[in-house]
């Protein structure tokens, strides 16, 4: 798990948005940028600072490194169609972001170790590859352990769930606690903090 990072509060703060998926988040208390110069915020930043900044804050928060950030942008244009919705999309579809989306982590740092723990099934497979780009028709299932109970650790966070809101192209079966992706996420079904087109804008310079 060498590539994996834990998204801290400093980061929340530079990026002014909260990535981490704390409740008590640190960006609530300190809008500002971390560091001496953080009170008097960024100043005007130049169109480059702005779609470095976007890129950086979507990296963080799905817990990527450059390389394989990049990686979806160099696919992406590879496809036929909008750049930055097919980027958002296999983003979004990869089973971590999926694990998150579907209320079964709290963040996305969890989700991956729930993935590379083996405690995530796929079509009744077990899949532990975080980076596993999942697709329409797919089940996203929980691993149960030889008495057939879902770890409490994950139950407990998969009870919750109902409390928050699922987005449209995930079904959870509340029996089985079965997620399938009905379809891809359209445009704006991305998180709403995100500009993707910033970062299509970064990487396309
Ligand atoms: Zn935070």
């Amino acid at each position: 798990m060498a590539s994996v990072y834990r998204v801290t509060c400093k980061m929340c703060r530079r990026e002014g948005v909260s990535l981490c998926g704390r409740v008590k988040c640190a960006v609530k208390r300190r809008p500002s940028p971390p560091g001496i110069h953080g009170p008097n915020g960024y100043g005007k930043l130049t169109p480059y600072g702005t779609q470095l900044r976007e890129k950086q804050k979507v990296k963080r928060s799905y817990g990527l490194r450059e390389r394989q950030m990049r990686r979806y942008y160099d696919i992406a244009i590879g496809i036929k169609g909008n750049t930055g919705t097919l980027m958002g999309q296999a983003l979004e579809l990869r089973l971590d972001s999926v694990v998150v989306r579907s209320g079964y982590a709290q963040t996305q740092f969890q989700a991956r170790q729930i993935v590379s723990h083996g405690h995530i099934t796929v079509n009744g497979k077990r899949v532990d590859v975080p980076s596993y780009q999942t697709k329409p028709g797919d089940v996203i299932g929980l691993k149960r352990n030889g008495s057939g109970q879902v770890p409490t650790g994950i139950k407990s966070i998969a009870d919750q769930r109902s409390d928050r809101a699922l987005p449209q192209w995930i079904a959870i079966n509340n029996q089985t606690l079965e997620a399938t992706i009905v379809r891809r996420p359209e445009a704006n079904e991305m998180p709403p903090q995100f500009n993707i087109r910033s970062i299509v804008e970064f990487y396309s310079r």
